[in-house]
């Protein structure tokens, strides 16, 4: 592939803003970024003139169960793919496979094909068509409570214990990034520890933690919050539970689904004026119906029905979402955020979090040519996945 040089009216790097910017892409990778004027491309370098556009990295998503009519639990490599090139449409560029409550022999074999497929050339040489890279895999459960469960099956929550803990480790095969845990069941907390051991984020979620559990949890070792809001033991000012030490602890980053139906503005205005826009990280917490027409569709082991977009389970439970990050930046720039922080929080931020931010979600020599092209509006205009353009 020939070297490239993008010009764009503004660039989000996304740690500065740069007027009239230019970028070199060369073999896949960022060769270099800056204004205009101080950017040389080799001779032979082909030209993308994009004067109207908002050049970002591409999206980060942590926690995705599936798109495009796959979930990452069916394990193929064809769901596998699909899903990766579903939502690189939509702008995201790197995602972290994300499982749901399963019985542990189910739970293994995916985490297994899941880690063969990460380390395959199918996902880590560079795509021949746009396609996502999957950076690791998020266990949401299943040491989660059962009273915070949202549409986890009941039957497959497990009691915490290290033994399975480990196993899931291994059969992830260095692939695990984060584990979504609940930290007020009993034994919890030395998983916490473990996880954190182990290199893992660990994630306060689907929980209902008391104040004085999660700080708990926080001291030893958990670091990061799954889907702020959602499946969490209700705030009070006088037990302020797992919200009150996520929003107000500093070294805790917190995933929240900004579709406009998982959580009201007023609460994320809150969680912004709690946290502050570095370490707030927006997630899709997107299903297999992402990218597809209503209808039924499968996460993990069970079926959930899709009307408008909006995804609930048998008893009417909100399950998981059809929502893309490209339309998760929207709702924040409607919220009133900086376009610039709005984009961290979809890239830089979530890179950051699973250790990655020197080869994604930012704009920097050496990092992946994963970019967007957004138009005024922030609609997804192109987008390259390690230098492979969607148009
Ligand atoms: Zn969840």
């Amino acid at each position: 592939m020939p070297p490239l040089i993008i010009r764009a009216g503004r660039a989000f790097t996304p740690q500065e803003e740069i007027i009239d910017a230019a970028i070199v892409v060369e073999d896949g990778k960022i060769a270099s970024v800056g204004r205009r004027d101080a950017i040389h491309a080799p001779a032979g370098t082909k030209e993308i003139l994009a004067r109207d556009m908002i050049l970002a990295p591409g999206f980060v998503d942590i926690h995705i169960h599936g798109a495009g009519g796959h979930d990452v639990m069916s394990s193929t490599d064809e769901a596998l793919s699909a899903v990766a090139r579903t939502v690189a449409s939509h702008g995201t560029t790197s995602l972290v496979a994300t499982t749901v409550t399963a019985p542990p022999d189910e739970t293994r074999r995916c985490l297994e094909e899941i880690a063969r497929f990460i380390k395959s050339p199918a996902n880590t040489a560079a795509p021949a068509i746009p396609t996502a890279e999957i950076v690791g895999i998020h266990l949401e459960g299943p040491f989660i409570s059962s009273t915070k469960r949202g549409v986890h099956p009941p039957g497959a929550i497990a009691k915490p214990s290290i033994a399975l803990f480990d196993r899931y480790f291994e059969a992830a095969d260095g692939t695990a990034k984060i584990l979504t845990l609940a930290p007020e069941i009993p034994g919890a907390l030395d998983l916490v520890e473990r996880g954190y051991a182990k290199g893992l984020v660990v994630a306060l979620g689907h929980t209902d933690a008391t104040y004085e559990q999660a700080h708990t949890a926080i001291f030893r070792g958990a670091r990061h919050a799954a889907h702020v809001f959602n499946a969490m033991r209700n705030f009070s000012h006088r037990e302020t539970g797992v919200l009150g030490a996520v929003l107000t602890d500093d070294i805790v980053t917190a995933e929240v689904i900004a579709d406009g139906i998982h959580v009201d503005d007023p609460a994320i205005r809150l969680l912004l004026a709690a946290k502050g826009t570095n370490l707030v990280i927006l997630v899709s917490d997107g299903i297999s119906a992402t990218g597809m027409p209503d209808g039924t569709y499968r996460l993990g082991t069970f079926d959930v029905t899709v009307s408008r977009g909006v995804c609930r389970n048998r008893e009417g439970k909100l399950a998981g979402s059809t929502l893309t990050l490209d339309r998760a930046v929207q709702h924040m720039v409607h919220l009133g955020v900086p376009t610039i922080e709005a984009i961290r929080m979809a890239t830089f931020n979530p890179a950051r979090r699973v250790g990655l931010e020197s080869r994604k979600g930012v704009l920097a020599p050496g990092a992946d040519a994963d970019l967007v092209l957004l138009t005024q509006e922030l609609k997804v205009a192109n987008v390259y996945t390690r230098g492979v353009a969607l148009s």
